[in-house]
């Protein structure tokens, strides 16, 4: 994970993120920070927002399209003409996703997320202490 600041642009209604280790809440940070090994095979590239990430307008949340959206994000990756071969490899993307971003096991993300006006902004629904913000 980045060790520097960077900025990236999420939507006004998504939650703030969580704390490291509460249940996951579909802020979508880690993912648009940086895309994990799934999201390299399925965005192209090693840097910015994964391109499998999606954004439930009526959730209010983000949703990692390889779990939600299978064909479509292989459909993104794909050439027109491919794309009548994607129903089985989006069946097992759908299938092994789950076990390879690790879904269910909380949030495994350390970063920080401050707002342009220089606040933390942190989900504190979990937290047992509040948090500081020097
Ligand atoms: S793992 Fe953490 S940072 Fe990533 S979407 Fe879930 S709560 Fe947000
Ligand atoms: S969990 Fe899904 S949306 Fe997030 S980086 Fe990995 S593949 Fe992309």
């Amino acid at each position: 994970m980045a060790n520097h600041r960077s900025t990236i642009f999420i939507q006004p209604e998504a939650p703030a993120k969580p704390a490291w280790g509460s249940a996951c809440n579909g802020c979508g940070v880690c993912c648009l920070a940086e895309p994990c090994p799934v999201g390299v095979l399925l965005s192209g590239r090693r840097t910015g927002a994964c391109k499998a990430l999606v954004w439930a307008d009526a959730l209010g949340v983000y949703r990692c399209g390889a779990l939600t959206e299978p064909r479509q994000v292989l459909a993104n990756r794909t050439p027109v003409w491919m794309h009548w071969a994607l129903r089985p490899p989006a069946r097992l993307l759908a299938w092994m996703a789950p076990r390879w971003i690790s879904a269910g096991t909380g949030c495994d993300c350390s970063l920080e997320v401050w707002t342009q006006s220089g606040k933390i902004r942190i989900d504190t629904t979990e937290l047992t202490e509040p948090p500081t913000d020097d």
